[in-house]
């Protein structure tokens, strides 16, 4: 087996149009709409209010960035293929010796390599599945975990930019925190009872609160997530197992390749990875 920094370049492989379910689309095409929305509504609505034209310029820029990087990754996970259906046929076979390693999918009806794990939505086996993620409409697997990394991070920082704007203008009309429990009474109540309750500013600057804190804090958690299993070469479904854990360096290449944590700059950084997903080192002492 190759050693982590015997890099070669893999030729990772594209989903094939049409295969995506509704779950997937609807959440994906969701998250667009609310990554969209919040980067608009900031430059044009709020921002204004604050800034000047330089400041708003910076801003902008700022805000673009996050923005390019959260959709650049976003697509990259999306469209990158990680079944053991996208290896080359020759790759799909187990190397001499090494058949021991391999496990039988009864899905799939063959074997398949270790760490790979059948997803029902995706109706494959995935090379190193750590989950099946809707918000990106993909699995997230071998070939595909850096960009759902750098996604999860960029949707975070910037979901945070955005509530901090949002806060200055939630100030402006004399919004506080502790405001947004009951204005969300409110809003629940002329939703159900429509024409009984004015549906005003107030509420409709607590309405953008209320999914921008969700829209830091679900990103968030997912990106510390997989801090944990990145660190550990593990998981997400067994999240504490060191089997792989080859010390944060290789760790770090086997997911984010050979450029580590300068794949953060850009997802269209090149970085390939140091193997295809069907050999993995173990730790020497989990060795049998
Ligand atoms: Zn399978
Ligand atoms: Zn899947």
């Amino acid at each position: 087996m190759q050693s982590v920094d015997q890099v070669e370049t893999i030729s990772i492989p594209r989903r094939v149009k049409g295969t995506k379910s509704w779950a997937d689309i609807f959440a994906v095409s969701l998250n667009v709409c609310i990554i969209l929305f919040f980067y608009m509504f900031d430059a044009l609505y709020v921002m204004p209010q604050f800034l000047g034209f330089f400041g708003q310029s910076v801003h902008f820029l700022l805000t673009t960035w996050i923005v390019y990087n959260i959709l650049g990754n976003l697509r990259l996970c999306t469209k990158t293929l990680t079944t053991v259906d996208s290896l080359p046929p020759k790759m799909q076979q187990p190397m001499k010796g090494e058949e021991h390693l391999w496990h039988y999918c009864n899905i799939c009806q063959r074997t398949v390599p270790p760490r790979s794990w059948h997803c029902d939505t995706c109706n494959a086996c995935i090379l190193k599945r750590d989950h099946h993620c809707n918000f990106v409409g993909n699995c997230v697997g071998h070939n595909n975990q850096r960009y759902f990394i750098w996604f999860s991070f960029y949707a975070a920082i910037g979901s945070g930019v955005a509530l901090f704007d949002n806060f200055l203008l939630a100030h402006k009309h004399g919004i506080g925190l502790f405001d947004l429990v009951a204005a969300n009474l409110i809003i629940y109540n002329a939703i159900i009872n429509p024409g009984a309750q004015d549906f005003t500013v107030f509420c409709r600057i607590i309405s953008v609160l209320s999914v921008n804190i969700f829209a830091v804090v679900f990103p968030a958690a997912l990106f510390c997530t997989q801090i944990v299993t990145v660190h550990k070469n593990s998981v997400m479904h067994d999240y504490s197992d060191r089997t792989y854990d080859l010390g944060i360096k290789n760790n770090l290449a086997l997911v984010l390749g050979s450029r580590r944590l300068w794949t953060f700059l850009s997802p269209n950084i090149k970085s390939p990875l140091p193997h295809n997903g069907t050999q993995w080192k173990s730790q020497p002492s989990s060795r049998i």
